[in-house]
């Protein structure tokens, strides 16, 4: 029971959250914490916030790649954020936006797809088009949220020194989670397969798999080479060897829990006695207790 109030929970925190910021004014904390910045060249992140951050949460971050032809947007926050996107796109060029590639499912980056015009194309992971049409988001006149071209392990987008590069290594965060690699700018953006400094939120309802996110993180650092620079979900940039760092806490958390299970502990117990903070420094433990529940679900506990 315990385990499906966390869960509960979260999809409610995310649920007041898209319909605060698109039926009300965008809370001026959120406005401010949402800025342009140049991750290298011609690539920029328009920054996101935590969820539990309420007052000032936007969704993740959100990629901004002017290439020759236009624009692609890598994630779109929550809904009511389309016009607070463009005007800080204006100021680092006046191009169109062409594309939008969300890394997945969630709200909180697909939110304002549809403020964007039709001849868009969307981009997804093709379980994610599945986990997008269950949204209810995107029907009537917003319909055209939805995805245009999806794929099934990867894609190659554009051309020449514009060429972006989409992957999709397995189950994680969803069954739909896509990480972008800008080849030009050795640039890698990640979605929420690395959100945050904290156990992930492991979205059971859309696939998602705290089995197998070590797994998947792992044969992406095995595959995919060139980048020097990482942007996560919802925290500022960061570099490769923290994201190889994300890829040893999910591992340790899945054999901590592994442990719990055998030691004969409840998901509760687990939760109260798992702790990696020593080896981990500087990472959060507010969503540990949801993503132990999560994993004892899955493996059948
Ligand atoms: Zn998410």
């Amino acid at each position: 029971m315990k385990r499906v109030l966390l869960l509960g929970t979260v999809l409610v925190v995310g649920g007041l959250s898209a319909v605060d910021s698109s039926e009300q004014q965008l809370s001026q904390a959120a406005l401010d914490a949402t800025v342009i910045e140049q991750v290298r060249d011609n690539l920029y992140v328009i920054t996101g916030s935590s969820p539990l951050d309420r007052s000032a949460f936007s969704g993740g971050n959100t990629g901004v790649y002017v290439g020759e032809e236009g624009i692609t947007l890598v994630d779109t926050k929550l809904p009511g954020w389309g016009q607070a996107l463009m005007d800080r796109i204006r100021t680092v060029s006046d191009k169109p936006v062409t594309t939008i590639i969300n890394t997945h499912t969630h709200g909180d980056h697909v939110g304002s797809n549809a403020f964007f015009p039709e001849s868009v194309q969307i981009v997804v992971q093709e379980n994610t088009e599945a986990n997008m049409g269950r949204l209810g988001m995107f029907e009537g006149d917003t319909a055209h949220g939805m995805p245009d071209t999806t794929y099934q392990d990867s894609l190659t987008l554009g051309s020449g020194a514009d060429r972006i590069e989409l992957y999709h290594f397995g189950a994680a965060h969803t069954d739909g989670d896509t990480i972008i690699l800008y080849p030009g700018l050795r640039v890698l953006q990640m979605g929420d397969m690395f959100p945050w400094r904290d156990a992930p939120f492991l979205d059971r309802s859309n696939g998602g798999s705290g089995v197998s996110f070590p797994e998947t993180l792992q044969a992406l650092i095995d595959n995919v080479e060139g980048y020097d620079t990482v942007v996560p979900g919802h925290i500022p940039v960061t570099t490769p060897e923290s994201l190889a760092e994300y890829q040893r806490f999910t591992a340790d958390l899945l054999a901590a829990v592994r442990g719990a299970i055998e030691a004969g502990q409840s998901a509760e117990e687990a939760a109260a006695s798992i702790d990696l903070t020593g080896q981990y420094e500087g990472y959060r433990t507010e969503r540990m207790a949801a993503a132990i529940a999560a994993i004892y679900e899955e493996l059948g506990h």
